[in-house]
């Protein structure tokens, strides 16, 4: 498996995971359809599968342009089946989608939106969070209450330390300013965000991270109860 990193609209990502086996792919998250396309096109492999963390524009916008030209499977949360474009496989939490080589667990992570899920690829360790774990940062609170917040990310603390985080959105180098503005001195924070300067210098993406990283260096997963971490929520709301 192989997961390659498309950028789309001002800051998303979406990403297709590619099976290198039989050229068989999904997409994560497709903010539009074009810039998907113009990679599956260029590499020659047949896209089978979109699956979504949540149901906002920004990351189901391409469904329908991708449904109509490639006739894929849409996948995404039961509860969110009215807000997801063209929904075809309808999931459960704790559920282990599998289809060809594919094969992830879905975590249900609300706090940014009712139906947010994180499909966690097992044997792969990689994990995409969409809008509810950024790299050093955590996603707003829009339809859950900072206890759910809290608990989809303690949720995500749990899986192994060397998974790979896929998130929504390059934020990192703005998340970093808030985390080193409220945990000075975090020896690890400053060694990350000098890796992360080289490479948006280089015009690279700061994704992946690892869970290990963000659980060293991620503010918003340091806090040490639910009223630290609303507390902190807040912060970043008005930074
Ligand atoms: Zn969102
Ligand atoms: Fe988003």
């Amino acid at each position: 498996m192989k997961v390659e990193i498309i950028k789309c609209l001002q800051d998303n990502y979406s990403y297709i995971i590619i099976d290198e086996k039989y050229n068989h792919a999904c997409v994560v998250d497709p903010s539009e359809a074009e810039p998907i396309i113009n990679f599956v096109e260029s590499k020659n492999i047949k896209l089978k599968f979109v699956l979504n963390t949540h149901h906002h524009y920004d990351h189901v916008g391409g469904n329908n342009d991708l449904k109509k030209k490639y006739k894929v499977k849409i996948v995404g949360y039961k509860n969110d089946k009215k807000r997801i474009p063209n929904i075809d496989i309808l999931l459960e939490n704790n559920e282990i989608w599998k289809s060809e080589n594919f094969q992830a667990k879905i975590i249900h992570i609300p706090g940014h939106t009712s139906g947010h899920i994180c499909f966690y690829f097992i044997k792969e360790k990689i994990a995409f969070t969409g809008d509810t774990l950024f790299s050093l940062g955590c996603g707003r609170i829009f339809e859950g209450t900072y206890e759910e917040m809290y608990n989809s990310l303690n949720k995500l603390k749990k899986l192994p330390s060397d998974t790979k985080i896929y998130c929504g959105h390059e934020y990192t180098l703005q998340n970093s300013l808030f985390c080193s503005k409220y945990d000075k001195n975090n020896k690890n924070l400053e060694k990350k965000i000098l890796q992360i300067k080289n490479k948006i210098e280089k015009n690279l993406p700061t994704i992946p991270s690892t869970l290990r990283e963000e659980l060293t260096c991620n503010i918003f997963l340091r806090a040490k109860n639910l009223k630290d971490f609303s507390k902190l929520r807040d912060l970043k709301d008005n930074f």
